[in-house]
């Protein structure tokens, strides 16, 4: 066992919570080794990011160049496979015949293949690293759940050790212009063509990024998958409908079409 002190990394995703450990650390004088974040792709070829464009752009344009400013040192990790090879992947073992041979097309709402791509890359460069280290995570001190796996993993969530709760984050990244543009148009970040978003943030994706929801409209013409269920059972034809009448006529309680970080729908 080698006598290094263990480095000190922080596990960032662009969201609020894992920013604002990052200016924590920065303002308490943390010695941060490293920060990893992990970027995944829809079509690595085209060089097509599955975060929104904003998002990337404010990654790599705005806040790694701070961070970096800072003393500290960004690593940025890609997933092997992008959406383009699992949505054309070919299933060949499997127990269902009915499924055999047919692609398996739309990504699967709380199975979602693409998760893994964000995981196992982190894990395989944090092992890679040959270092004991301690991993600082973004939590807030109101999410008991999953500080009990924060907790059970050995890992330290500087935002419970200092009782910030996740509205608070806020306040803590504003005096650095360090709020993703995510949080223009969702409460939560993500990937653009995620199954997970509500019909209002399609609605943002078909109104600001056409380019890209043509790539979905795309898919949705590919024929022999597994499924249709684009989203939760419903087809792409049914969760277009719901985005164009969104698109048409936007609930009338919002200040702005896309105002709505706080707002559920
Ligand atoms: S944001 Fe959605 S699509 Fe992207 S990895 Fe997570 S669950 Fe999958």
């Amino acid at each position: 066992m080698s006598s290094e002190r263990k480095l000190n990394i922080i596990c960032w995703s662009g969201g609020k919570d894992s920013t604002a450990t990052i200016v924590l650390a920065h303002e308490l004088g943390i010695p941060i080794d490293l920060i990893v974040i992990s970027l995944l792709w829809f079509d690595k070829k085209r060089r097509i990011y599955a975060e929104y464009p904003e998002v990337i752009e404010w990654i790599f344009s705005y806040a790694i160049p701070l961070f970096e400013s800072w003393g500290y040192k960004v690593k940025v990790i890609e997933s092997d496979k992008d959406y383009m090879h699992w949505f054309y992947h070919t299933i060949e073992r499997t127990e269902h015949e009915d499924r055999k041979s047919k692609l398996s097309g739309w990504l699967i709402g709380g199975m979602c293949a693409m998760n893994r791509e964000k995981i196992n890359p982190i894990k395989r460069y944090l092992k890679s690293l040959g270092r004991n280290y301690q991993e600082y995570i973004g939590i807030a001190a109101d999410e008991p759940k999953r500080l009990e796996r924060v907790h059970r993993k050995g890992q330290i969530s500087l935002l419970e050790q200092k009782g910030i709760i996740e509205e608070q984050t806020y306040d803590i990244l504003r005096p650095y212009s360090l709020i993703s543009p995510t949080y223009k148009f969702s409460k939560r970040g993500g990937c653009w063509f995620c199954p997970n978003q509500k019909v209002k943030e399609f609605a943002y994706l078909k109104t600001n990024h056409p380019e890209l929801w043509a790539e979905l409209v795309t898919f949705d013409s590919v024929p022999n998958k597994v499924s249709e269920g684009f989203k939760y059972g419903k087809t792409f034809k049914e969760i277009s409908d719901k985005v164009d009448a969104y698109i048409a006529n936007p609930p009338p309680v919002q200040l702005s079409l896309f105002d709505f970080i706080y707002e559920e729908m």
